[in-house]
């Protein structure tokens, strides 16, 4: 069980989270240049975020360390985000995937024929590999949470990797790829953009979904967790994939930062979105600390959001 100081350390607002970090380049664009666009997260902890003043990439400043996001996720995680979780993943989790893994095999279907290669890039609890396996699929999955790898091998039967890096898989090996809800926790999204791009065939297509940072209908901060170390806004999301040589395939619906991407042969333009940095300082302004009080809108996030923590803290067995 979690100590009263991993309470104080992950929950007390107003309180920064036990990390030092380090300054970092965008991924992105490599600019050292930023603005500032946050200074607290969804639960009222300090935690700074910065634009890139050249591609407008959204980093959490200073970056984590390796050992830090390392440290995280293996003690923190769980109760903060109801991932990891002991004894498998929960039922209600198990039908949010369910839902969100037939939503994308329909959204993908035209890929998904008999026999098409198939990597799902952070699968979870392996919802979509069954879909996409149950679809006539060869599928492989990559998951470092070891207990919902472990759970998408003996409930759905799939092949599940804990890890993978350049060489585990031959350049051109799939016809698709996804990778859902996964760069936002990455230091180096745009570098696994380009591997996973690599691993394509040319024909072949990327799904690829993050969070909006610029999803409008909730308070600011709330759109900030320490877990997402980079946020993307379309414009920055679709200039991470034309980096690794890929466009919207306009055959299929996108929203925002959820998008089917192809391969393209043009040649990559400058990585840069003048002006958009600025936009998103302003766009993310945090409402002044009294009037988000007086607002109220802070108490059922916060209720939310400790019932989760205390149900995945004491309820786990
Ligand atoms: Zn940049």
């Amino acid at each position: 069980m979690p100590s009263p100081r991993y309470f104080i350390n992950h929950f007390m607002p107003f309180t920064g989270y036990p990390y030092k970090g380090a300054p970092s380049a965008c991924n992105l664009c490599g600019s050292t240049e930023s603005v500032v666009v946050a200074e607290s997260d969804r639960r009222l902890k300090v935690l700074r975020s910065i634009a890139c003043e050249q591609c407008g990439l959204i980093r959490t400043d200073p970056m984590p360390t390796v050992p830090e996001l390392a440290d995280y996720y293996a003690t923190a995680y769980r109760a903060d985000y109801q991932l990891a979780f002991a004894g498998g993943p929960p039922p209600h989790h198990l039908k949010r995937s369910a839902r969100e893994a037939e939503f994308r095999a329909s959204l993908l279907a035209p890929k998904l024929t008999a026999g098409a290669r198939l990597l799902d890039f952070g699968s979870g609890s392996g919802e979509f590999l069954a879909a996409a396996r149950a679809r006539g699929c060869e599928v492989i999955g990559v998951e470092p949470g070891r207990d919902y790898a472990a759970y998408a091998r003996t409930h759905h039967g799939v092949e599940v990797l804990d890890d993978a890096d350049d060489a585990t898989f031959a350049p051109a090996s799939f016809d698709v790829i996804s990778t859902h809800h996964v760069m936002e926790h990455l230091r180096d999204p745009a570098d696994v953009i380009e591997r996973l791009a690599r691993w394509l065939k040319p024909d072949g297509v990327l799904y690829a979904a993050v969070p909006n940072m610029a999803a409008t209908g909730k308070p600011p901060h709330e759109r900030f967790h320490f877990a997402h170390v980079h946020g993307f806004v379309r414009d920055t999301f679709d200039l991470t994939a034309r980096r690794a040589g890929l466009v919207p395939h306009p055959d299929y619906w996108r929203e925002d930062t959820t998008v089917v991407y192809a391969k393209t042969d043009a040649p990559v333009p400058a990585l840069s979105n003048p002006g958009l940095a600025q936009r998103l300082a302003a766009e993310l302004k945090p409402m002044p600390p009294a009037a988000y009080l007086a607002s109220g809108a802070w108490i059922w996030p916060m209720v939310r959001r400790n019932a989760k923590a205390v149900r995945d803290t004491f309820v786990s067995k």
